[in-house]
This record gives C-alpha cells, sequence and structure tokens, in this order.
C-alpha cells in the first residue's frame, strides 16, 4: 500500500546544526584544566560518570554539562581544585552555550524540499533557552509548523508529540542522528525511523542500528532523505494527509502547546 508521511519529524542538534564537535572541544578544554589531577581518559571516564547520575536532575545541555564539569573537578582534584579553574571552566560552559550556531551544509535547502511534503516538527531536548536561542540564530525556524523542546525522547514523548498535532505514529517519521533517541523509539511507536548519520556520537546515545527493521531507514543527510520521500509513489487521495496548524508553536513537554515567537 502507497505510504506518505503526515509529518516529518526531524532532530536539531547533529542533524540541523553542528553540536557534538562543541561538547568535544569545551571537554578538551576541561581536560587541560584538571591534568594536574587526572589524565584526559580518567577525566572523561569521570565526567560521563557524573553525566549519567545528573541526567535525571539537570536534563540534557549545555548548563548541565557544565555543573558536571564542576563536580567532575571537585571529585578528581579530592575537592583542592583553585577558584580560578573553577571560574575557567564556568568560562568554557559560557563560551559552549555562546558559541555560534553552526548549520550543516544543504539544511536550508533540504528543510525548504521536505516542507513542501509534509508539515515539519522540531523535536529536540536539551536546554530550553539554549535550544531556542540556536532555532532563532538559524532562521530554520520558519520550515517548521511545531517545535517541541522536550526533556527525554522515548516512546511517550514521540506519542504525546505527534498526537498533539493529530498525526497517528503509523503517518509519522521521525528522523535523527541518534538511534537511541531518534530511531528506536519512533520504531516502538510504529512511526518510521530515519538514521542521518553523524560523524560524533555522544556515548549517551550510542545504540545498535536496526538493520532490516522495515521502518528503519538511513540517509546520508537531509537532501538524501528529501530524495527517498519525493519517489515514493502518491497515496490515494481518501489518506489524504491530516494539516497541522500554520502558526509556528513550541511544546514543553509534557505541558500543552504555547506559542513560540522566536523562530
Ligand atoms: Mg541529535
Amino acid at each position: 500500500m502507497p505510504w506518505r508521511p503526515a509529518l516529518i519529524a526531524l532532530d536539531a542538534d547533529d542533524t540541523l546544526w553542528h553540536n557534538e564537535p562543541l561538547f568535544r572541544m569545551t571537554q578538551a578544554r576541561f581536560d587541560a584544566l584538571l591534568a594536574p589531577w587526572a589524565d584526559a581518559p580518567t577525566v572523561a571516564a569521570e565526567l560521563a560518570a557524573v553525566e549519567r547520575r545528573n541526567l535525571s536532575t539537570y536534563g540534557y545541555g549545555a548548563k548541565g554539562f557544565t555543573l558536571s564539569m564542576i563536580e567532575t573537578a571537585l571529585v578528581l582534584s579530592g575537592r583542592q581544585v583553585g577558584a580560578d579553574v573553577l571560574a575557567e571552566i564556568l568560562e568554557a560552559g559560557r563560551e559552549l552555550m555562546r558559541h555560534p550556531m553552526e548549520p550543516l551544509p544543504g539544511v536550508a535547502d533540504a528543510l525548504e524540499r521536505l516542507a513542501a511534503l509534509a508539515p515539519l516538527l522540531l523535536i529536540t531536548k536539551g536546554d530550553l533557552f539554549h535550544q531556542e536561542s540556536k532555532l532563532a540564530a538559524s532562521g530554520l525556524g520558519r520550515w517548521f509548523s511545531g517545535v517541541e523542546v522536550v526533556s527525554e525522547k522515548d516512546a511517550d514523548t514521540y506519542r504525546r508529540a505527534f498526537g498533539r498535532h493529530g498525526v497517528p505514529a503509523a503517518r509519522a517519521l521521525m528522523a535523527g542522528n541518534s538511534v537511541r533517541s531518534d530511531v528506536l523509539p519512533p520504531l516502538a511507536l510504529g512511526a518510521w525511523g530515519v538514521l542521518i548519520p553523524y560523524p560524533l556520537v555522544w556515548s549517551h546515545e550510542a545504540a545498535e542500528v536496526p538493520h532490516g527493521h522495515p521502518r528503519f531507514r538511513e540517509c546520508a543527510s537531509l537532501d538524501a532523505l528529501a530524495d527517498w520521500l519525493q519517489c515514493l509513489p502518491p497515496e490515494p487521495a481518501a489518506a489524504a494527509s491530516p494539516s497541522l496548524s500554520p502558526s509556528l508553536s513550541l511544546s514543553l513537554s509534557p505541558a500543552p502547546s504555547s506559542s513560540h515567537p522566536e523562530a
């Protein structure tokens, strides 16, 4: 039976713009600051453990990462780390937040093509202020019919997001660079999951690629996703896509939608 998505949901970090390299650069700076107390692999392992422990408290994003760097410095130095180093860590976190947003090549053109095929919904997790700022700076918000900044990307999150936009999971497609967050939960829900690989993946997002799953696909880029969707056979008129509201809306999971004037 012909199938076309009634809703195309997209991840933001490392799908629309570069993100993980900025965290890696910040961590390299952190490694150097902690060199008197531990080597880089030890710092990386401790920071990863502290971040995992703190996710349920701070959530995802640069602010939580900064607090976890400070905690890691206190742990690895036996609370001997000086105020000057703590100030450097805070500055590194601030620069991470303020770093100019760098879109991936060809993203704007690909979004224009995808938006002509179905309404686009941005689903991103992380710090609300930071994600909003990046979207506003990117100028890409105009292609999206809705924006969801969520605290976690699990099946329930996607069920609520698709439901808020009146689209059953079977008619929705989610695409992003994280198998764990962007692919597996939509597949579990009955939606399509599309992996758009990015060279660097945060260890927390690592998961086995579901090769062979009938609703999984891997595309090299958003442009390649548009190529594939444009080649799908047309669907019968009776199965026409439900449409989203023309005005952009921002939702903070699990709260209902509200306006999003920045993007
Ligand atoms: Mg991502």
